[in-house]
This record gives C-alpha cells, structure tokens and sequence, in this order.
C-alpha cells in the first residue's frame, strides 16, 4: 500500500503507450477512465504542431494514447476550463494533468468554491518551465538557424532546449541550446516561468516528472511522488491491476532530484529579484505601471483568462468605477485587478501572455502578491487557506478607516493599529 510521501520509478505496461518518460501518467489516466474513476481527462494534446497545445477533453480511453508526451512551447492554464465548461466538476469526475500553475489555479478556483476537488484528481507534472510559440518559432530560426516547420520534437533536458528537426537532407539532427544562454539573451522560457518556485506540484494527487530518474530507467520511467490518499489509492489500484510497474528509486536520483528542485527554486527567486528591481519602487513604480497600461484597450482578456477572476458581475464594468466607451479606460480598471487579484495571484502568466497589446500584467501582480506575502505571510495555490481579503471585514474596516482617517486597513486584520 502507498501513502503520502512515497517515491518510485513508474512505467506503463501498455506497449501502446509511447509516452514521454515511460507513459506511466498516459497509463494512469487511461486506468481511471476505463474503471469510471473519472468521467473525463482533461488534459492537454499537439494541435496543427509543437506550437499548438490544445486542451482535450477525453472521455475515450483510445483517445488518451494520441496525447501522451509533454508539449512545452505553449502557454495554457487547464483550470478554468473545468469551471467554464464542466461546471466546476460539481456533477461529474474529472482527471486532470497539471503543471505548477495549474495545480496552484485549481487550488485558487476551489477555495471560491467555483471548482468541487472532491470530484477532482490532480496528476501533476514536474514543471521546469515553458515558452510561448512566439518566442519558440523566434529563437529556433533566429538562433538555431533551423526552419521552425521543421521540428519534431522539443524537450527542456539537463539545462537545455534541445529540437528535434528533419534537415534538408531528409535527416534527423538535434540541437540544444543552454537555456542560461538563450535566457541572457532575451530568448527562452516565459518571464513568469523564469519566476517561477513550483517545480514539483506537490499540491496535486501525485507529482510526476523525469527529474531523479537515473541508471538504467533513465528516460524510460517517470519519478512519482504520491502527495494524497487519493492519489495513493489510485496509483495502488493502477499497479495492481497491471497497468504500470515500479521500482524504488535510486538513491542517487532521490538526491539529485531534491537538488535539482533546490536550484530551480533558487533560480526562480533570482529571477524575481531581477525582475521585480527592474520595475523601480514607489511612485517611479506606479508611473512606470500607468505608463505601459496606457495600451490598453479594455478587451477583458486578462480577467477572462485569470483564474481568480470569476465573478458574474466584474467591478470594471461598473460605469461609476470606470468609465464606459474609453479606450485606454481608467486606470481604476487596473486598480481594481490589483486590488482583487494580488493577493491570490498563482503567477500563471495568462494575463500577460494573452494580452494583445504585451502590457506585463503577471510581472506587475506577481510583484505585488510578493510583496504581499512579506507582508501576511499569505502563498497562493499552496493550500486551501482562504487569501488575505477574505480577512477584511468590510464594514468593520470602513468604520475603523472613517474614525481613524488611515488608510493602513490591512494592520488592523493582525490586531496592529499602529
Ligand atoms: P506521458 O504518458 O507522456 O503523459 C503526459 C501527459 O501530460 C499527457 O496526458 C499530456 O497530454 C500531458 N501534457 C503534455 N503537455 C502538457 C502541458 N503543457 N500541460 C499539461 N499537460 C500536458 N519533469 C521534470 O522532472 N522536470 C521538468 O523540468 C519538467 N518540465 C516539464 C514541462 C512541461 C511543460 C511539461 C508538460 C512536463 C514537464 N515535466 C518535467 C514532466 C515530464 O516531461 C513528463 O510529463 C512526466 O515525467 C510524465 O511522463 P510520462 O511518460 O509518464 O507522461
Ligand atoms: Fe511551469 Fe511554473 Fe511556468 Fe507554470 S509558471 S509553466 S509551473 S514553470
Ligand atoms: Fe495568472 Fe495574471 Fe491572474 Fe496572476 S493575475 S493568477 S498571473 S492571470
Ligand atoms: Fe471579479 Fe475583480 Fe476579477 Fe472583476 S476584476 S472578475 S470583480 S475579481
Ligand atoms: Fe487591457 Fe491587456 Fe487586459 Fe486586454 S488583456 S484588458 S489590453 S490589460
């Protein structure tokens, strides 16, 4: 019997499985569909090419072998979608694969009871980083030299960006680059991957990924990590019916897997320093945020595709808040995202990747959602702990603030009155 914490080398038994590291996850979706463990996977699959993940709702355990391997240049957060399109799981199961975002997105959607995680199993993916098809298609032929039509295959392995590409010739080369160097470039993984701290998705039912996976299964098993009762019984019952195998993992995989965490976490934190610095502080901050919203053109994106947002009747579309028929609008429609949003932002990017006009909305809230954490000691997506703003007791804090004329609201939620 599993349990929560246990590791292994996971491995399908099914030859028809041609996943990404041995195609236990592949094997595991498909075991909990074909038993009605779960209705539907949603989960992602390869659209025109490597630079078109699409989400897939599978309820056809056949369909999932046309899914398995890992698409890395995209940007799409699954979450919402159970909430948009499955309403929120209330009456049906669902699997679904997550990277670090998402499992952070599902846990925010849940706790604002949009999405019922009873009804929900979370298999998560070790998540090293992704890149937009921008960015992907640019830095192929600007830097690689080769015609971006012409890749196959991608992977992000030991630090690098490695293609798989047909030549002129008809032959297949590959080529890796190291992701530092394409990074001090300008080039590689989205800003907010770059940021980025979740790299085992411990939050899901179990965490799966390559990374530890060392000797002789090297590229032919995934690192599992059971993070839940759910999780444990599930992947019991896939092993005992057959569908995958195990091994105990090397000790030296375990070791090397911790390290590799450490040093992502590490070079996620540099990231936001250098980032975060590069924004200035205080006013010069705030103009410089006016300044590149400025571009906005009010087109909703942002709040449709972030997973806090989810509210029927949207504050910016309150003519007394901000103004209707103006383009840019109000800064007030920027205020009020913040105000909402800061707390709880999981760093997903979906706000700034789906922008049309590239304003860095992720990089200004995730910014102030650290700042926040200093500050309540609040992390996003970690657990089911309700954020900050639900603390705040509006009327009480409009009393306070009309008898005390501050404006410091949040102290008083700590019993600090300064
Ligand atoms: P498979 O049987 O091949 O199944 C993979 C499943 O993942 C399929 O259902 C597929 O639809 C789904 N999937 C593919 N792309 C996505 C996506 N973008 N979002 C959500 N679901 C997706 N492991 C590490 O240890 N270190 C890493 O740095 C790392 N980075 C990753 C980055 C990305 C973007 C992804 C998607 C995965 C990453 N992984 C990483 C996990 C690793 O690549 C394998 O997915 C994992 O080991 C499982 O292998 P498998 O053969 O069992 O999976
Ligand atoms: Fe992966 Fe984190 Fe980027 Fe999400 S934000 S794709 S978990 S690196
Ligand atoms: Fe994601 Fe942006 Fe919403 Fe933060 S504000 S959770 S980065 S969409
Ligand atoms: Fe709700 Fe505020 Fe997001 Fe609008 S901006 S959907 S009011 S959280
Ligand atoms: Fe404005 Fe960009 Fe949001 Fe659209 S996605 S409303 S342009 S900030």
């Amino acid at each position: 019997m599993s349990a929560k914490g246990d590791m292994c080398y996971a491995w399908t038994n099914d030859a028809g499985i041609k996943g990404e590291c041995g195609g236990a996850v592949t094997s595991l979706l498909k075991y909990m569909l074909e038993n009605k463990i779960v209705d539907m996977v949603l989960t992602v699959r390869k659209g025109v090419d490597i630079y078109d993940p699409q989400p897939a709702f599978i309820t056809d355990p056949a369909e999932l072998l046309k899914c398995s391997g890992s698409l890395h240049c995209g940007t799409l957060l699954l979450p919402k979608l159970i909430k948009k399109y499955l309403n929120g799981a209330k009456d049906m199961k669902v699997a679904i694969t997550c990277k670090g975002c998402d499992a952070k997105a599902m846990y925010e959607l849940a706790k604002r009871n949009q999405i019922n995680m009873d009804n929900v199993v979370m298999i998560g993916l070790n998540c090293g980083g992704s890149v937009t098809p921008f960015m992907a298609r640019k830095m192929i032929t600007e830097k690689y030299g080769v015609d971006p039509d012409c890749v196959f295959k991608e992977e992000i392995d030991k630090g690098q960006f490695i293609i798989e590409y047909t030549d002129a010739e008809g032959k297949h080369q590959h080529k890796g680059i190291s992701i530092d160097e394409l990074e001090a470039e300008g080039l590689g993984r989205r800003l907010n991957c770059q940021r980025c701290e979740t790299k085992i998705p411990r939050q899901a039912d179990i965490a799966c990924g390559n990374w530890g996976v060392f000797g002789a299964k090297a590229g032919k098993a995934t690192f599992v990590e059971i993070c839940s009762e759910k999780g444990a019984a599930i992947f019991d019952g896939a092993v005992k019916a057959g569908v995958i195998d195990t091994c105990a993992p090397e000790a030296k995989g375990l070791e090397i897997r911790g390290k590799i965490e450490n040093v992502m976490i590490k070079m996620g934190k540099k990231a936001q320093t250098k980032q975060f610095t590069a924004l200035g502080e205080g006013s010069a901050k705030l103009a410089m945020i006016m300044k590149e919203t400025s571009r906005c053109i009010k087109c909703y994106s942002c709040i449709e595709n972030c997973p806090i947002c989810y509210c029927v009747e949207c504050s910016t579309k309150k003519p007394h808040l901000v103004r209707p028929g103006i383009i840019p609008p109000d800064f007030m429609f920027q205020m009020i995202r913040f105000a909402h949003i800061a707390d709880s932002c999981v760093n997903c990017g979906q706000c700034q990747e789906l922008c049309p006009m590239d304003i860095p909305n992720s990089l200004f809230m995730h910014s102030q959602q650290v700042e926040l954490e200093k500050m309540f000691g609040h992390k996003p997506g970690m657990d089911m702990d309700l954020p900050v703003l639900a603390f705040a007791e509006e009327a009480d804090e409009r009393s306070r603030l009309h008898s005390t004329g501050s404006d410091m609201i949040y102290e008083n939620v700590f019993g600090e009155e300064k």
